[in-house]
């Protein structure tokens, strides 16, 4: 989808005219650039108190991204959401990021143009900084790889490893909007290429459109976890899915854990989706990914810290029975969590 409708092929410019193109009105702010784009390598002055966090992506088209219903600006900007966010995941603050795009000659600059406004517009949100990238062509379609650098104190670092038994298991918003809301745009794709005169039906499902095209990542919990003065005893982001992640959670930390069903946080939206589209809305909130919300454990102590914030739901606990993930149903019953990862 390209929202700007002149076309200048990217051949008129070569490499080097490109990327000033792109980077010549961006400017950085942060006085430990010492070099930032421009020269052969970035130079970064270390906070030397800090440890420094790093995170890579790799984005392909039409196996991570549909340009079909994927403005470039939205790509751009969640390209750099889902990159950071795993750098949240880690207590960290992304501070710089490192962009390298590959692309096809059907790329004209006005789409390349589109889809740096959404980079730079997420390094504004979440005040990170573009420090360098790479440049290439591609046969085919559009590749994306983005690398992040944070930083945290050596005392706060968290990682998917250090959840006990008893520690409760939280989660951030609310999950299976982004997976429905692809499910929708897909559907409404299959419509146009049935019959091209017909309009995409969005309406009334902005919120689980937006958390597919526009997520964000929880710079917010992070700060509100420091101000709490919680450090949550292991974390991870939830890119591909709840149960996938309480798999990762499980094994690194040696634990089982127990959620309860009727505490999965589902927003109506997707709750009304979930049931058009015939989908149990409990499989789509565990199997749902890209929803980029933060999956964290907590050790009972800090419990009444968090109870009354309506951004973080106690879904569960840990157990004592190692990689057990288990579902309390409201009845009582209790299910094995399977990680099916839905594509
Ligand atoms: P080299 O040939 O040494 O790799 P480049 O010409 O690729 O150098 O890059 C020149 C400068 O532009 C470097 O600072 C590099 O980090 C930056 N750069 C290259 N491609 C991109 C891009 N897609 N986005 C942002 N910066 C880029
Ligand atoms: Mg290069």
């Amino acid at each position: 989808m390209f929202e700007n409708s002149s076309k200048t092929t990217l051949e008129s410019f070569g490499e080097f005219g490109l990327i000033k193109k792109l980077t010549e009105n961006y400017s950085t702010k942060n006085p430990d650039i010492i070099k930032g784009i421009g020269d052969d390598a970035a130079i970064l002055k270390p906070d030397s108190e800090k440890l420094q966090v790093i995170t890579t992506d790799l984005m392909v088209e039409n196996i991570n991204f549909d340009l079909a219903y994927t403005p470039l600006k939205h790509l751009g900007y969640k390209a750099v959401v889902a990159n950071i966010s795993d750098i949240y995941a880690m207590n960290a603050i992304p501070k710089f990021i490192t962009l390298s795009i590959a692309l096809s000659s059907k790329y004209t600059l006005e789409a390349l143009e589109e889809f740096y406004t959404g980079i730079y517009l997420a390094c504004e949100k979440y005040d990170v900084e573009l420090i360098g990238g790479d440049t290439n062509t591609s046969p085919q379609g559009l590749t994306i790889s983005i690398t992040a650098i944070g930083e945290v104190s050596p005392d706060k670092y968290v990682t998917r490893a250090g959840c006990k038994p008893n520690d409760l298991l939280c989660v951030t918003g609310d999950l299976g909007g982004a997976y429905l809301g692809h499910q929708l745009m897909e559907r409404e794709k299959r419509v146009f290429l049935a019959n091209p005169d017909m309009q995409p039906d969005l309406e009334g499902y902005d919120y689980i459109v937006g958390r597919q095209l526009k997520p964000e990542a929880r710079k917010d919990v992070i700060e509100l976890l420091a101000e709490l003065n919680i450090k949550p005893t292991s974390m991870i982001d939830i890119s591909d899915g709840l149960a996938s992640e309480l798999k990762h959670l499980a094994l690194q930390s040696n634990v089982g854990f127990s959620i309860y069903e009727e505490k999965l946080p589902v927003d109506t939206q997707t709750l009304e989706m979930a049931s058009e589209f015939n989908l149990d809305a409990t499989m789509c909130a565990l199997n749902g990914g890209e929803d980029f919300e933060l999956l964290f454990t907590i050790d009972q102590a800090d419990f009444e810290k968090i109870k009354s914030n309506m951004d973080i739901t106690v879904i569960g606990f840990a157990t004592n029975h190692a990689n057990v993930c288990q579902l309390i149903t409201p009845s009582g019953s209790q299910f094995d969590i399977k990680a099916q990862g839905w594509g």
